[in-house]
């Protein structure tokens, strides 16, 4: 006897029932009752279909209003003092979503506004799902302050089914927590495993037999007190009785397995699928009695599982360790992936049979369980269907356009390289550009209102024609012309009305990438994206953006900048084929990004911005493989932008992340202009930059777009002047900090006006000082 089991399920609902609920709930549209009992509806939808898929282990507590970890901090209460928790009661649902979401409290005198400030965000490991960062007091003291667990698990139970609750483990939450080097101390520890014990110990009076605790820590570099946190942890546990079933996933555990099997564990899961490398040390030093659940279904990608080739590995693990104790499962929780492929009608036919998403994984989970338990003849059909479609898969062509193909096999060493060095480049490009000191210019985007989005509903439902749509965008385009002259910018853009998403709208352009119609998965809270499938050679038929720049540039006799995501960030945000390796999807990405480049320079577009900001996120979860991701990385982004001649400006863009760590990496990228995030962090990014070196040209964000806040003059002064004390000033440009799309045009414009001011300010103030040194040097004469 085998089993299955699975780690977590889609919250967000197949309609994204959850994401509706929610924001009427914040609108004060629903009562929380009927937020609730949208969220129970999920729940039970959810455990009904995995038991209907045969799942024997079937999690709890792994729905969550908003997020998971924020569940965990309310779970243990470790709730921030500025959301005013009493600390004597559970956590409510305001004091829940406060810390989630923050609230504006109107102005002060001086026109700061006065907020309390949602928790930071940041990525769940190399996932594009985003949790809520636990922030730890100095003296925090923890205490059981939400039930949830528990109570989900009585939900279930009372549906007739008994679920294996889920809980982020407690070494993983510490190490997630805000500054983590000292929340592992030995006090905090014990007062945190003091609460995990008790939700533990009403578990099992509750009924449960089991209890999965998630540790994707262990898939990181882990020092010593970790690894004592480790034991401390669940030697505790153990205590409870209660089957503990330690889960990691994401990758391996490399040298932390070794004593990861030493802990009283009764249930060890691996991630078959991204660290296969654990496997032989796994199955040579499992304890007698140690339970294994072999991750083989990949949870964090789309592709359909070779269902023939895991029932083998999986006999192969039957045999070492006997059927019993082998539990087969998806490598991590299915939340990563869309709901239904079924729903699919407008994939390309030959590419949709290649998928699997979360429903379809339940059932390739009831398959594999089946093969081993009754045998492999009971679901003969299904594993020849499966080796019937990989095979189609393999030899398709449109996983290898020879075209393609080719062009990568024959790259050469100076594709990657510019023909001159940055101080002779920006020469021959200031002859052309005659830009002013201290450049003016924005990210790209401007305000998608409301009539920009009605407009391209519109084109979907077909109610008007591509003609129609072109003619409504181009005004929209004039218009962000005209309004960027009038404000005095030095480097227009065109604005991006046509972009949904600066992803999506590449990869409906491309062949070899597909886009879903229903395909959400959760970025974070109520936030869902709909990441495009890259599943063939990536081929670029015709100009993707070539129309829009030339018509932008028609109006001006300033400089527009064409407007590309860069190959990169579109590997980034988007499912990769497990086929072949990353980096070269990403030469793929990066030959159509330098054709598109090719095509703008040709036209007459002086300035070329390709946008990178996701380039941080990709950077391996362990230290001793990032070296190379970047090496890559700054290749491919190179092959894109090299292709230029130097008096072609080429700008970058990056943010959404802290680069203090890989600055040398965004050097060697060589743009000739970056435009990167550091507001937020008051400039901090400064000190870094003139640590290194940086060499070329940067603008660092001078006003924060985040925030509906309109910055004075003086302020924007005032940053500019700090920045220029720090970098060479005619290598420094005056920008935002990113794009202003979700900005609305009464923030915008006078914010631009003011930086447009600020810039003015410092402008006439260099022209002083520069006139002040003349002076000194004639007076010296
Ligand atoms: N050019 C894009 C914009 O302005 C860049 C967006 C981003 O960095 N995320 O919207
Ligand atoms: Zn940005």
């Amino acid at each position: 006897m085998v089993y299955s089991a699975n780690l977590g399920y889609p919250r967000i609902g197949f309609k994204r029932e959850l994401k509706t609920a929610l924001e009427s709930y914040w609108s004060a549209r629903i009562s929380q009752d009927e937020l609730l009992s949208v969220a129970r509806n999920l729940r039970k939808n959810n455990w009904l279909l995995q038991a209907r898929n045969d799942i024997d282990y079937i999690p709890s507590n792994d729905f969550s209003l908003y997020d998971h970890v924020l569940d965990t901090m309310t779970m243990v209460g470790a709730v921030p003092k500025r959301y005013g928790w009493s600390g004597a009661d559970a956590v409510d649902l305001q004091t829940y979503f406060l810390m989630a979401r923050g609230q504006t409290l109107g102005e002060t005198t001086n026109g700061a506004r006065k907020e309390t400030h949602a928790l930071e965000m940041t990525k769940w490991f190399n996932t594009n799902y985003h949790f809520m960062v636990p922030e730890l007091e100095e003296d925090q003291k923890f205490s059981l302050a939400s039930m949830k667990c528990v109570d989900e698990f009585l939900e279930a139970k009372n549906l007739g089914i008994l679920t294996r609750p889920v809980l982020l483990g407690p070494v993983s939450f510490l190490y997630l927590s805000k500054g983590h080097s000292f929340a592992l101390e030995a006090k905090r520890l014990d007062s945190l495993l003091h609460v995990y014990c008790q939700v533990l110990t009403k578990l099992r009076d509750a009924g449960a037999d089991w209890v999965q605790i998630d540790e994707p820590c262990l898939t990181g570099d882990l020092n010593d007190k970790a690894l004592f946190a480790f034991e401390k942890s669940y030697v505790r546990f153990h205590e409870i009785g209660l089957n503990v079933m330690l889960t990691n996933y994401f990758g391996a555990m490399d040298s932390n397995l070794h004593w990861v099997l030493k802990l009283p564990i009764q249930g060890i899961h691996l991630d078959l699928v991204n660290g296969m490398g654990d496997l032989e040390l796994a199955l040579r030093s499992l304890p007698p009695q140690m339970c294994f659940s072999a991750g083989v279904v990949d949870g964090h990608n789309v592709w359909r599982t070779d269902l023939s080739a895991r029932v083998v590995q999986l006999e192969n693990i039957a045999e070492k360790i006997g059927p019993k104790r082998l539990i087969v499962a998806p490598s991590c929780s299915l939340m990563h992936v869309p709901i239904d492929v079924d729903a699919e009608v407008e994939l390309d036919a030959d590419v949709k049979p290649w998928l699997a998403f979360a429903a379809q994984k339940l059932r390739e989970l009831s398959i594999l369980t089946d093969a081993l338990t009754v045998g492999k003849t009971s679901v003969a059909d299904e594993l020849a269907k499966c080796d019937e479609i990989l095979q189609q898969a393999r030899s398709s062509p449109l996983r290898q356009n020879d075209v393609v193909v080719n062009r990568i096999k024959n790259l050469d060493s100076g594709m990657y390289q510019r023909q001159k060095n940055f101080v002779d480049r920006i020469r021959e490009q200031q002859n052309k550009l005659n830009l002013p000191l201290l450049p003016t210019t924005t990210i790209g985007s401007f305000p998608q209102t409301k009539e920009i989005r009605k407009c391209r509903q519109q084109l979907r439902a077909r109610k008007i024609d591509f003609e129609q749509y072109k003619v409504a965008m181009e005004k929209e385009i004039d218009t962000n012309i005209s309004l960027q002259e009038k404000i005095g910018l030095d480097v227009l853009v065109h604005g991006e009305p046509e972009r949904t998403d600066m992803v999506e709208y590449f990869a409906e352009l491309l062949n070899g990438v597909a886009v879903t119609q229903h395909g959400w998965v959760q970025s974070y809270g109520s936030r869902c994206v709909r990441a495009p499938i890259i599943y063939g050679s990536v081929l670029r038929t015709e100009p993707m953006t070539l129309h829009w720049a030339k018509f932008a540039q028609s109006l001006t006799s300033r400089p527009v900048k064409g407007m590309l995501t860069g190959p990169v960030t579109i590997l980034q945000w988007s499912f990769v084929r497990d086929d072949q390796k990353r980096e070269d999807t990403c030469l793929e990405l990066a030959l159509a990004v330098r054709d598109e480049v090719g095509d703008l320079e040709r036209a007459g577009i002086k300035i070329i911005q390709i946008d990178e900001p996701a380039v941080r996120e990709g950077l391996p979860l362990r230290r001793s493989e990032r070296e190379a991701y970047l090496d890559w990385a700054v290749r491919c982004f190179k092959l894109a932008t090299c292709g230029v001649k130097d008096e072609t400006q080429i700008h970058t863009h990056m943010c959404y992340s802290e680069f203090g760590d890989m600055l040398e990496a965004i050097a060697a990228m060589d743009a000739d202009v970056i435009s990167i995030e550091a507001s937020r962090s008051k400039m901090e990014l400064l000190d870094d930059l003139k640590d290194i070196d940086y060499p070329n040209a940067i603008g660092p964000g001078i006003f924060d777009i985040h925030s509906p806040r309109v910055p004075s003059e003086d302020e924007i002064a005032a940053l500019l002047n700090s920045a220029a004390a720090v970098l060479a000033v005619d290598r420094l440009w005056v920008n935002p900090d990113c794009g202003l799309k979700t900005r609305s045009w009464k923030e915008v414009v006078p914010a631009l006006n003011a930086m447009v001011g600020a810039a003015n300010k410092l402008r006439l103030h260099q022209g002083d000082a520069r006139a002040g040194q003349l002076g000194q040097a004639i007076d010296a004469r």
